[in-house]
This record gives structure tokens, sequence and C-alpha cells, in this order.
């Protein structure tokens, strides 16, 4: 029976980071995963997304490079080509995290886990075997959700899971039920593509625990290149006539459907426990998720338990911070991380981002602030690359002029936000936030001129002029 000090349940962006955390100091560690190491973030999700956008946003500015003066003749694509440019650079990755597992002396071994008693676990369907283990960590993730919805099972209904795994399909028509984080960036690579999609969403926006702002301002952005959104809306069932799939669907008490080549369901990720836990082990659950303390313990000693298995927040960033903080916790340490703060990104066409409280958000919690904004239309870098649509608004306490929250619909967000997050994390005001010297010119200059909005000295908006008498 192998003997370890820490066994991790899962190698994805959770488990891999505890494990190497906690093999720096000083634990036996192994890892236990049943698919590819790196998760869904790496094989299914984050990573493989994000190649996929980026093809076809290439695709797109081709098309549209007559505008700056270039000519490129007959752009086109190849969808086995832009899949297979994924899967190399997925590879890649995923050999780094092995060899990182080897680097630090971590056990990766084969095959699926159950927790039969508080130290033991089993591995089979792989390299089979019986481990024992002074603490357990559980990070095995989140699996897509698949609503009770008659005909969900017919073919040509698929998840993200199987549209990144399965065989590339050039989708020309695709409906896309949900609207949330999974739904438009698949909006966005396939249109970007020039397939026509639509959107189901049961909720009254896209994107509905985002700034209202932001979700009406994709909304219209996704209907003038095509698409057509559909919120508010209550899915009936799905049905399959010569070979075209249609959505029914009910929206103000009347009866639509929409028809398409595919069907992508994007209606969120639900804990991944299946198969975890022997007879005997009983650990408290809510709703499915593993239920833990600030300090990551479960209901059982020893038995600790990060991620998406855990959290309603399901971010790869979130479950890394996570995981250090688990396991500097298991080896005795204190955390050297800050979980107080989590930025999220989504990767449309302007990119969106978001980290702390909105203006809205602070009002519901009784907070007086002051906000800032500016509209991207007067950042140099921005007209240069013809994304003109798009803002930065922040957040800060009326008293104090601390930073409380910023919400980004711009090109670069993804990358900007890390400032903001920066800013909230260390307590930083109004006045620091704005008296940096960012570059010229750059995106980023917009985070000084939507503090200046703050302190009234904006530079580059235009001033409010007096209503005419
Ligand atoms: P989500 O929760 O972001 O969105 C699901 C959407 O589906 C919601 O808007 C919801 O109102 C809607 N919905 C639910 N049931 C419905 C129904 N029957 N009909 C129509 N609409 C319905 O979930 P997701 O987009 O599936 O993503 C799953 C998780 O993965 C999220 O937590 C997300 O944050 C994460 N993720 C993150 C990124 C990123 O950080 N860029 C990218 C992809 C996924």
């Amino acid at each position: 029976m192998n003997q370890y000090q820490l066994v991790v349940i899962g190698a994805g962006p959770g488990g891999y980071v505890a494990a190497i955390r906690a093999a720096q100091l000083g634990l036996k560690t192994a890892v236990i995963e049943n698919r590819d190491v790196g998760g869904t973030c790496l094989n299914r999700g984050c990573i493989p997304t994000k190649a996929l956008l980026h093809a076809s946003e290439v695709y797109r500015q081709a098309k549209e490079a007559y505008s700056l003066g270039v000519d490129i003749l007959q752009a086109s694509y190849q969808m086995d080509r832009i899949h297979e440019k994924k899967e190399k650079v997925v590879l890649q990755l995923r050999g780094g995290v092995e060899q990182l597992f080897k680097a630090n002396k971590i056990d990766l071994i084969r095959g699926s886990a159950a927790i039969l008693a508080p130290h033991k676990v089993s591995v089979t369907g792989g390299e089979n075997s019986l481990l024992t283990t002074d603490h357990i960590l559980i990070a095995t993730g989140s699996v897509p959700s698949c609503p009770p919805i008659p005909g969900i099972d017919l073919p040509g209904v698929v998840s993200s899971d199987q549209i990144l795994e399965g065989d590339p399909i050039d989708y020309k028509s695709l409906v896309i039920i949900g609207g949330g984080v999974i739904g438009v960036e698949f909006a966005t690579f396939y249109q970007n593509l020039g397939c026509e999609v639509a959107i189901i969403e049961a909720m009254d926006r896209l994107l509905p625990t985002m700034d209202r702002e932001i979700s009406q301002n994709l909304g219209m952005i996704l209907k003038k290149r095509g698409g057509s959104i559909h919120t508010g809306a209550r899915v009936e069932k799905i049905t399959k006539q010569d070979g075209m799939l249609f959505c029914h669907f009910t929206q103000n008490g009347q009866e639509y459907s929409v028809q398409a080549q595919g069907i992508l369901v994007a209606v969120g990720r639900r804990p991944n426990t299946k198969g975890l836990f022997g007879s005997e082990v009983s650990i408290q659950m809510d709703r499915g998720r593993i239920v833990t303390e600030n300090d990551f313990s479960t209901s059982l000693p020893n038995i600790w338990a990060i991620g998406d298995v855990t959290s309603s927040v399901q971010l790869a960033h979130l479950a890394s911070a996570q995981g250090i903080a688990a396991a500097e916790r298991i080896a005795g340490h204190q955390s050297s991380v800050d979980l107080s703060v989590v930025p999220s990104c989504i990767y449309t066409d302007p990119e969106i981002a978001s980290v702390g409280l909105s203006a809205d958000e602070a009002k519901a919690q009784g907070i007086a602030v002051q906000t800032g904004k500016f509209l991207m239309a007067a950042n140099g870098k921005t007209i240069i690359e013809g994304k003109d649509r798009g803002f930065i608004k922040v957040v800060c306490d009326a008293e104090s002029g601390v930073l409380l929250g910023a919400q980004l619909m711009c090109a670069r967000a993804t990358d900007l936000i890390g400032e903001f997050a920066n800013g909230i994390t260390n307590h930083l005001t109004a006045e620091q936030m704005r008296r940096v010297i960012r570059p010229h010119p750059t995106f980023s200059e917009a985070i000084t001129e939507a503090f200046e909005d703050i302190e009234g000295r904006a530079i580059h908006i235009a001033p409010k002029r007096k209503p005419a008498k």
C-alpha cells in the first residue's frame, strides 16, 4: 500500500497547483486523474476556447483588413486546421503540467479515485491501487449541466465539452441555449466565422450577473453581427426534422421556434462528485456542492476541497489560488494569497472584465460611491484598431476614495482588469490609481482617464454641455 502525506484528486488548475505547492512545502504528494491533466480549463475550457477564438478573430480581421488599406484576397479558413492548432496548444501546455509534476517529485496516478475512509483512497480503471494518506484534497471540478428538456438527447445537441473534444463541425447555423459566459464566447467564435447564431436565454438579459450596460451593449453587438437574441425565454422542447434541429421556446406567453444545424447547451456546470465516495463515506453537501469552511476543510476530518466542486464561482484562477491556500493550510502555513478579490473575464469582442462591486451592487449594500467612466471612443489605440465601442467604469467609496470595483468592456479588458484587482486588493484610492504615468499610446491610458473623471479633471472626455434653455 502506498503511503502519502497528501493525495489530491483531480489534476485541473485547482488540483495541480495545490499538489505543486504542497510538494514545494515538503509534503509527499500524489495526484489522481482519470482524464488528461490540466482539467476542464486546459482540455475543455479556457485554453481551447481561447485558441479557437483567436483563430476566428484573425479570420474576421483579415476580412475587414481592406479598411486599413490592406488587401487580403479571399480570406478563408478550415475548421479542421483551426482545431488542430487548438490541440497543439493544449498538448504543449499539458506537457508542461506533467513536467512540473516530475520536477516536484509528485506521483501522477492515472485512474478514478474513490474515498473509502478519511485516510484511504482506492484507484480503479487505470493504475489500480489502494493509497493511504494523511490528507485528501478533492479538486474534481465540474461537468456541463444537462437540463431536463425534451429532445435534449437528440444527435446534434451538444455541450461545450463535445464541441471542444469531438470532431470539428463547421456550423453554418447554431442555436445556443444559455446566454452566460460559455454561450456568448461560443457565439463570438462562430459569428466571427460567418455562422448564423441564435441565443435563447432564460433571464431578461445576456450575462445576467454582469453590469447591465455591458449586457445591453453585448446584445446590440451580437445582433449587429447578424445574431438573434431571445431573452426571458423558456425552452420547451427540441425536435429534429430533415436533418435540422428545432428549438421551441416561449417568450411573453407566445410560442416560437428557431432552427439550426446544431444546438449548444450552455446553461451552467454542476459539481463533479460521481463515484467519488465509497458507501461508508458521507460528506456534507449543498445542492451537489461539497460544503467547505473558509480554510477548505469539509465535514470530514483531513478531507479538504477546492474549486468548482465546492463553489458557485467557477473560475480557473480562483481554483488555483484556493489550491495554493489549501496546500499551505494542510502543511501548517499561513495563506500566501488573498482570496477576497476575484476578477472575471469574458472573451467576446470587445472583451469584458469585471472585479469588485458595480455601482448598483454598492447601492444595494448601502455603500455611498463615486463613479468614473471613460468612453474608449476617445482612446487613440482604440481608434487605430477600430474598436470604438466600449468603456471603463470605476467605482470608489464616496468618503475614502478607495477603489471598490471596475467594469470594463473594451479591447484587452481581460489584461487591464489585473490593474484594478491589484488596486482593490491593496486598498488603493482613486487618487493613487490616477497619479501613475501610463504609457502612450495604449489602452491602459483609459484607466487614468476613468479616475480623472471621478476627480472632475478629465482631459480627453468632452465636457458635458449644459442643456440648451
Ligand atoms: P453561466 O452560469 O455563466 O450561464 C448559464 C446561462 O444559462 C445563465 O445566463 C442562465 O440564466 C441560462 N439558463 C439556465 N437554464 C436555462 C434554460 N433552460 N434555458 C435558457 N437559459 C438558461 O454558465 P456557463 O456559461 O455554462 O458557464 C459555466 C461556468 O464556467 C460559469 O461559472 C462560468 O463562469 C465558467 N466559465 C468561465 C469562462 C471565463 O472565465 N471566461 C468561460 C467559460 C465558462
